[in-house]
């Protein structure tokens, strides 16, 4: 099959780096070849949500939102528990932040590889990195060799997981984000694990994001809008 009929479907969540991965996507595969896949898992935030939604418009998507809720059933993380606090800053320590809900990666990756089937798109995008990020294992580079592994098997489908942001800094992938036209976009796309917008700017997921832009010497999108807006 040619790289010309080739389709894409990118697991959107709302933030910075599906946001990017998605315009990536467009790039290389062409306007009428990409779809966007949400997962609705509980999340405490549902700006998230709105998000995706509005970000697939923008880009003239096909959006699908699909129920994966038993990650609130299973409760003990702060994405979905409204009893925990995500933690605030920067980590020195190797353990996971309560921020980290174990599966969630690998179930999306599974659902969107199932979706992927029944529509005949054989690459699935994911904005995942392990670099600069928190650790998370289901992020890295062998979990996801695994896992596209064990799904080409278990589904006998030639499925291609892609990860284009695995090993770049933040600064970088705001570079990408330049690169495939993906800035418009950004303004309307959601990072803060205090589900606050304007966003709350302390908690690791902002410093992170502030960090990539400050380094890379661009303004966040994001930041202007409700700068202009203010
Ligand atoms: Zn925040």
């Amino acid at each position: 099959m040619s790289k010309a009929c080739e389709k894409a479907l990118v697991v959107l969540s709302g933030g910075q780096d599906s946001t990017t991965c998605l315009y990536w996507a467009l790039q290389r595969y062409g306007h009428g070849n990409v779809e966007a896949v949400t997962f609705d898992y509980g999340q405490r935030h549902r700006i998230e949500l709105d998000c995706a939604a509005t970000i697939a418009k923008l880009a003239g998507v096909r959006h699908t939102v699909l129920p994966a809720d038993t990650f609130g059933a299973l409760g003990g993380n702060a994405l979905t528990d409204a009893s925990i606090t995500p933690e605030q800053g920067s980590r020195s320590d190797d353990a996971l932040p309560n921020t980290f809900v174990p599966g969630r990666n690998l179930i999306f990756l599974t659902f969107a590889a199932a979706l992927a089937y029944q529509r005949g798109i054989t690459n699935v995008v994911t904005g995942v990195a392990q670099t600069d990020y928190s650790g998370y294992p289901d992020c890295r580079e062998n979990t996801l060799k695994a896992l596209e592994l064990s799904i080409r098997l278990g589904m006998d489908f030639p499925l291609n997981l892609h990860a284009p942001l695995m090993f770049m800094s933040k600064a970088e992938t705001v570079y990408l984000a330049q690169e495939v036209g993906a800035m418009e976009a950004l303004a309307f796309s959601h990072t803060c694990y205090n589900g606050v917008q304007p966003p709350c700017g302390h908690c690791a997921s902002c410093e992170l994001r502030a960090k990539g832009f400050a380094e890379a010497g661009v303004p966040d999108p994001l930041i202007e809008r409700f700068a202009r807006e203010a």
